[in-house]
């Protein structure tokens, strides 16, 4: 969408449509821009955020987790973390919020074209995949097969448990688990990576898409690599602190490149480029 250069800090009003509790810590908020004709015009990619600002809060990047190819409403799934995600999760709907993008590099989804995609993710960082996934079934043609690798602390904690039934219901092969069972619960208990025990991808036509704590990450990350995934089959969201979101400010700077417009979606490939996987081992 253009811009001109005195308006790319200007938020622009967007109205609560409905929200979707996920968990007691995540709720999905579905807005819409109050101006009409700016709302209908509204584009994004899968893997893009908005900055989101809330009165006496400042302003946060909040990824989008809705896809595209349902335009008309934007989702944003948001984490209980701290002032104005707190804030947020107070809003009721008919409530207004201040929103500015869509920004950054989104996940290079022709490129994704016939490949199978294997999702894994943890806790919130479904967010930014589920609009890729959503994505995937609504062009279900041009993509191979899909699997969801999915951890949570606990069963409670679980969210995106409606989507995760529609995908199961569409042929999407989801996995769960969780770190610690509750009663009544029968199926997985552990660490995202046991769910990759019985997986085999037909590795020259696979991608891993992976978004969650970097704990997980790194261990997802030595189980794809063991499994022959090359650096260029893994993508990522990276999550830095940010400020301006436009690659003005450079807080989210990381050797040489800028999460906010450089990424946040980066390859692994890219990312062992950066001095960034060496401070994070
Ligand atoms: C590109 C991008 C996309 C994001 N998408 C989502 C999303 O879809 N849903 C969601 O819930 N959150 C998302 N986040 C994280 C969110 O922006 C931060 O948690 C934000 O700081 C929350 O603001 P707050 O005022 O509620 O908390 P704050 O008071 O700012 O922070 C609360 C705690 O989180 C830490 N923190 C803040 N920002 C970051 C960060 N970028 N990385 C690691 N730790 C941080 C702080 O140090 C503090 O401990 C995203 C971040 C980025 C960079």
């Amino acid at each position: 969408m253009p811009q001109t250069i005195t308006d790319i800090y200007l938020p622009r009003q967007a109205k609560v449509e409905q929200i979707e509790v996920e968990n007691s810590q995540i709720s999905t908020f579905v807005l819409a821009f109050c101006d009409h004709a700016y709302n209908d015009a509204f584009r994004y990619q899968p893997g893009q955020f908005m900055m989101v600002s809330m009165p006496h809060c400042g302003e946060a990047p909040i990824s989008i987790s809705s896809t595209p190819t349902r335009p008309g409403a934007i989702h944003l799934s948001v984490r209980r973390a701290g002032k104005l995600t707190a804030a947020m999760h107070g809003l009721r709907v008919g409530d207004t919020i201040g929103l500015r993008g869509p920004y950054g590099r989104p996940f290079p989804m022709e490129q994704l074209q016939k490949k199978d995609l294997l999702f894994v993710a943890g806790g919130i960082g479904l967010a930014p995949l589920r609009g890729v996934l959503d994505t995937c079934l609504d062009q279900r043609d041009q993509f191979g097969t899909l699997t969801v690798l999915y951890g949570s602390r606990t069963p409670s904690d679980i969210a995106f448990q409606t989507d995760l039934d529609m995908w199961r219901e569409k042929g999407v092969d989801c996995r769960l688990t969780v770190d610690a069972a509750e009663p009544g619960w029968d199926a997985q208990v552990g660490l995202v990576t046991s769910l990759m025990d019985g997986l085999h991808p037909k590795l020259e036509r696979s991608t891993a898409l992976i978004c969650g704590p970097p704990l997980m990450f790194r261990a997802v990350l030595g189980r794809l690599t063991a499994m022959g995934f090359r650096d260029e089959q893994v993508l990522t969201t990276m999550e830095r602190h940010m400020k301006c979101g436009v690659g003005i400010c450079r807080h989210c700077h990381m050797d040489g490149k800028l999460a906010c417009v450089d990424g946040p979606v980066f390859s692994l490939a890219e990312l062992r480029k950066l001095k960034i996987m060496e401070m994070e081992d």
